[in-house]
């Protein structure tokens, strides 16, 4: 597997409590890797240098390491890791309270994806809508946010 020689010196700053000095290390390697088409590594580098910059409250840094980390898979003709390297990087995200940064993040992954993303945030969608009754079609529900889901027809929540 391929470690690109900055790795160990973003490693030893990650755990000296020195985030902000590692993620530009990760990103570094993120980008090596990438070059080299090393995708694993690349996936593990960025997904380091995401949670880097979330740890150093860092969250314009967070939002273009991850978005810039989607197209990178996509432009490889990897789109099948997008979803599963996106769901962990929305918890991580989320769980350090980063909630925008997850939101804009997972939009822009539905622009790349389509129908074949689903934010773990999104609520699970009822048969019917409570309100209207209408029945509810994925393809048609509107999502004012990532983690909100409306009726089309009487734009009711339809979180259950
Ligand atoms: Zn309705």
């Amino acid at each position: 597997m391929y470690v690109a020689p900055d790795d160990e010196a973003a490693l030893a700053a990650m755990s000296a409590g020195r985030p902000l000095e590692a993620a530009p290390l990760f990103e570094r390697s993120a980008i090596h890797a990438y070059k080299a088409n090393e995708m694993l590594s690349m996936k593990l580098s960025a997904s380091l240098a995401i949670k880097a910059y979330a740890m150093a409250g860092d969250a314009p840094n967070a939002e273009r390491m991850a978005r810039a980390s989607v197209d990178a898979f996509a432009a490889a003709g990897r789109r099948a890791e997008i979803p599963g390297f996106a769901t962990r990087v929305l918890e991580m995200l989320r769980s350090r309270g980063l909630g925008a940064v997850a939101d804009a993040v997972s939009q822009h992954i539905s622009g790349v994806m389509g129908t074949g993303f689903q934010d773990p945030a999104a609520p699970q969608l009822p048969a019917f809508c409570s309100s209207c009754g209408a029945a509810v079609k994925p393809a048609e529900v509107v999502r004012p946010t990532p983690s909100t889901v409306a009726c089309s027809f009487c734009g009711a929540s339809l979180a259950r």
